[in-house]
């Protein structure tokens, strides 16, 4: 059997389980198998597979066939153009979060050396992403999952970020009112998945990621409406609060907005989808124009 002949075996086997995008997870987890990176692997493509590798394959494709994320089973996810390491203990980074990354740089681009909170930092994405772009940023970065916060850390190191990009383990912004910091910014993922629409997740979602990072105990908007209502303790005068919402869940966090004292009008921002992904909205206070 040649590698080309091993990658057609493997997509046909997704396919037939109905696997999405058959033909790109089969490559990955073939790649992933063989240690070979895009190149080498087009290189190898009509040599003889070795029989070893292809085991191993099998046992891949078998994995992700039972549902597991393709992120897990090869433990990186590409965020922001950076790699970052997961596996369950951490959701697996979105491109909608993208989003929320460039809105943050955006608001942040007339501020020298900003200090900026990610709650909820799972892999670290977010905060690390930050610290990457924005040479001049400090980071704090808090989560309630100690396991999450692992993970985050190894990602910082990764990244050579550790001196700018302090975890905090505990409830939302607790931890930073605590320490007393006055921030330029506040970005969240939050999960905003509510309780009784759990169980309606895709498979791979509800099965393989952390409850933690996906359901809301109070409701959907239950985190939103918590950061609305804390962030202005942090947030300097001008500062801003920038959160990811799910695709239907924008008008209501910008309602929530407009009724909270402290806040300037609420903007948003659309994924690639189209949905209203982000909300943003600035602390009030802060002299000259807005
Ligand atoms: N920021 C990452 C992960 C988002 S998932 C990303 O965008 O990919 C949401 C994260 O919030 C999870 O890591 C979860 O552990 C954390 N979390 C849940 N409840 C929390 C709380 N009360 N305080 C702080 N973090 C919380």
């Amino acid at each position: 059997m040649t590698v080309a002949e091993a990658w057609q075996a493997g997509r046909e086997h997704l396919a037939a389980l109905g696997i999405d995008e058959a033909g790109i997870t089969a490559e990955v987890l073939l790649r992933h198998a063989l240690s070979l990176d895009r190149t080498a692997l087009y290189v190898a493509w009509s040599r003889p597979i070795d029989p070893e590798g292809w085991a191993r394959c099998q046992a891949l494709l078998a994995e992700r066939g039972r549902g597991r994320p393709v992120a897990y089973i090869v433990g990186h996810r590409e965020f922001m153009g950076l790699q970052f390491q997961v596996d369950e203990r951490v959701l697996i980074p979105r491109p909608e979060t993208e989003v929320l990354v460039a809105a943050v740089l955006e608001a942040l681009e007339r501020t020298a050396a900003p200090v900026v909170a990610d709650i909820g930092t799972g892999s670290g994405a977010i905060a690390v992403s930050l610290a990457m772009l924005r040479p001049d940023a400090r980071v704090v970065a808090t989560d309630v999952s100690s396991a999450a916060l692992e993970v985050a850390r190894a990602n910082a190191a990764r990244h050579r970020v550790t001196d700018r990009v302090r975890f905090f383990e505990g409830d939302l912004l607790q931890p930073l009112i605590a320490a007393g910091l006055h921030l330029d910014a506040v970005a969240c993922n939050p999960p905003y998945v509510a309780p009784e629409a759990a169980g309606g997740l895709p498979p791979d979602i509800r099965d393989f990621e952390p409850p933690v990072a996906v359901v809301a105990p109070g409701g959907g908007e239950s985190f939103h409406a918590r950061l609305v209502e804390s962030a202005p303790r942090v947030l300097k005068p001008g500062g801003w609060l920038v959160m990811e919402v799910s695709a239907g869940q924008a008008p209501r966090v910008v309602e929530l907005l407009h009724r909270t004292a402290g806040y300037e009008v609420a903007q948003t921002r659309r994924d690639g989808l189209g949905w209203e992904r982000v909300v943003a909205a600035r602390r009030a206070g802060h002299e000259g124009t807005g």
